[in-house]
């Protein structure tokens, strides 16, 4: 099974798609970490897509399609995947289909997570990770049980996205209304779209999702 999360940044694509690593064993392709890894290790791919990635803009479609086949040659064909953060765009969306086409692999669901603009908005600007585990925490929302310290591996650093402020954030989701969201009438027309309301507790979003994947 191969599934597309589709929706805002701070939707909660990349919590559900980790959680359905753990649950179905499935492979999470995120093409915002693998940025985020290129970018620390310094790679050309990383120092070109650093100032873009910081004006919350579109890295290029070469780099990203690039990414993601390279990782899909890599997968094991009775291991499912996710794209998490892929397609954001038309001709991104016809690329994934060419290629997965050409591979042979398939496209079972497109989930798309909606949440409202300044939920999104509170959600990504509060929002920091452990910097040994990658536990997930928020100023408000989720803050760790000792102050400072991770729950769950009792690290003490943690770090932000450099593109997780206000700024960067209202850009990111312009390029979300304008380029990615017509996506939904693409997968729409294949019959493959199926939404889920992202304001609700990660639980009910969760079992929102097992159900549409009959994984519950
Ligand atoms: P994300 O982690 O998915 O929120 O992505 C963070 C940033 O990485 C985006 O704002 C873009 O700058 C870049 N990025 C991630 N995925 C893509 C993509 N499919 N196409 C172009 N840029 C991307």
């Amino acid at each position: 099974m191969n599934l597309i999360m589709l929706g805002p940044p701070g939707a909660g694509k990349g919590t559900q798609a980790q959680r359905l690593t753990q649950t179905l064993n499935m492979v999470q392709l995120s093409t915002g970490d693998m940025l985020r890894e290129a970018m620390a290790n310094e790679t050309e791919i990383g120092k070109q897509a650093k100032p873009i990635y910081d004006r919350g803009e579109l890295v290029s479609d070469e780099i990203i399609v690039d990414l993601i086949s390279e990782r899909l040659d890599t997968l094991d064909r009775d291991q499912g995947f996710i794209l998490d953060g892929v397609p954001r765009n038309a001709a991104q969306a016809d690329a994934v289909d060419k290629m997965l086409s050409e591979k042979g692999l398939t496209l079972d669901f497109v989930i798309e997570l909606d949440v409202d603009d300044d939920q999104l908005v509170a959600r990504v600007t509060g929002r920091y990770t452990c910097a040994k585990c990658g536990t997930g925490y928020h100023d408000t929302f989720q803050k760790p049980a000792v102050d400072g310290v991770c729950d769950t591996c009792g690290g003490t650093e943690f770090k932000r996205r450099s593109d997780d402020n206000e700024d960067a954030l209202r850009a990111r989701l312009a390029v979300y209304h304008e380029k990615t969201a017509p996506l939904r009438a693409y997968y729409g027309d294949k019959g493959i779209l199926h939404k889920i309301d992202g304001m609700a507790a990660v639980e009910a979003v969760s079992g929102a999702l097992d159900d549409i994947l009959g994984a519950s």
